[in-house]
C-alpha cells in the first residue's frame, strides 16, 4: 500500500524536484519498505525519534531534520544529519556549524522562513535573515552551507492564500540569493509543500517537498 502510494505521487512530481518522505510516528519497517523501492530520503521532526530510527536503518539514508531543533539538542545528530530544515536563528546556525566542526563535516542547512498566517509556527522574517546572512559572524563559519529556504503555509482550504504564501518564500529565495549567493550554486532550493499542498508548491517553484501522510497514511 504505501509502496504504491510513493509511486503515485513520484509519478506526480517532476524529475527536479526533490520528494523528502516524512516518516514520523511511523515504524521502521515502513520505511525499511520504502527503502527497499529506492527511496533514500526521509524527514523526521523529532531528535530521538531521529536518532533511533538511524541507528536501526541502512546508513545510506540521508535524513532531513524538518521540525523545530533546539540547540542543545544538536550533537545528537550532528554525525549523520544529511540535511536541517529548520535554520531559525542565529544560536542554532552557530551551534551547528560548531558540532559539525567537532564532527569533522559540513551540514547542509535550509533558512526557515515565517510565512504562514498562524503565529505558533517558528520561523525568520526576511529581515532577521538579512542580519543573519550579512553578520562577521556567519562570514566565518565553516561547516554550514546555506542550501535554501523552507517554509509551512498556513493549513487552509484557501487555495488563493496558499499559493501567496509559498509566493512569498520564493520571493524570498530570490532577494536572499541575489545578495548573499550571486555565486553559489549550492544556494538552490525552496522546500515547501506537503500532503495537501504540494501540488501548488511545486506551481510555485517548490524544488523539494516533504509529504508524509499521502504516503504513510494518516497520523
Ligand atoms: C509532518 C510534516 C510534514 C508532512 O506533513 P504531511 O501533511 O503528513 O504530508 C512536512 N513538513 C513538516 C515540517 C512536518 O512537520
Amino acid at each position: 500500500m504505501i509502496k504504491e502510494n510513493l509511486q503515485a505521487i513520484r509519478a506526480t512530481i517532476p524529475k527536479n524536484v526533490t520528494l523528502v518522505a516524512v516518516s514520523k510516528t511511523k515504524p521502521i519497517e515502513m520505511i525499511q519498505e520504502l527503502y527497499d523501492t529506492g527511496q533514500r530520503i526521509f524527514g523526521e521532526n523529532k531528535v530521538q525519534e531521529l536518532v533511533e530510527k538511524n541507528e536501526q536503518l541502512p546508513n545510506d539514508i540521508n535524513w532531513h531534520l524538518i521540525g523545530h531543533l533546539q540547540s542543545n539538542k544538536v550533537k545528537y545528530i550532528a554525525s549523520f544529519v544529511s540535511m536541517i530544515h529548520s535554520v531559525d536563528s542565529m544560536k542554532l546556525l552557530n551551534e551547528i556549524n560548531k558540532q559539525a566542526l567537532k564532527n569533522d563535516r559540513v551540514i547542509d542547512c535550509l533558512l526557515q522562513f515565517h510565512i504562514a498566517e498562524e503565529d505558533s509556527k517558528f520561523g525568520l522574517t526576511l529581515e532577521s535573515a538579512r542580519e543573519l546572512l550579512s553578520s562577521k559572524e556567519f562570514a566565518e563559519m565553516r561547516n554550514v552551507s546555506i542550501r535554501g529556504v523552507m517554509g509551512m503555509a498556513t493549513f487552509t482550504e484557501d487555495e488563493e492564500q496558499v499559493r501567496e504564501e509559498f509566493r512569498t518564500l520564493e520571493n524570498y529565495f530570490h532577494v536572499i540569493q541575489s545578495h548573499y549567493f550571486k555565486f553559489n550554486p549550492n544556494f538552490e532550493h525552496i522546500s515547501m509543500g506537503m500532503s495537501g499542498d504540494y501540488k501548488l508548491a511545486i506551481e510555485e517553484g517548490s524544488t523539494m517537498v516533504r509529504v508524509g501522510s499521502s504516503i504513510f497514511g494518516t497520523r
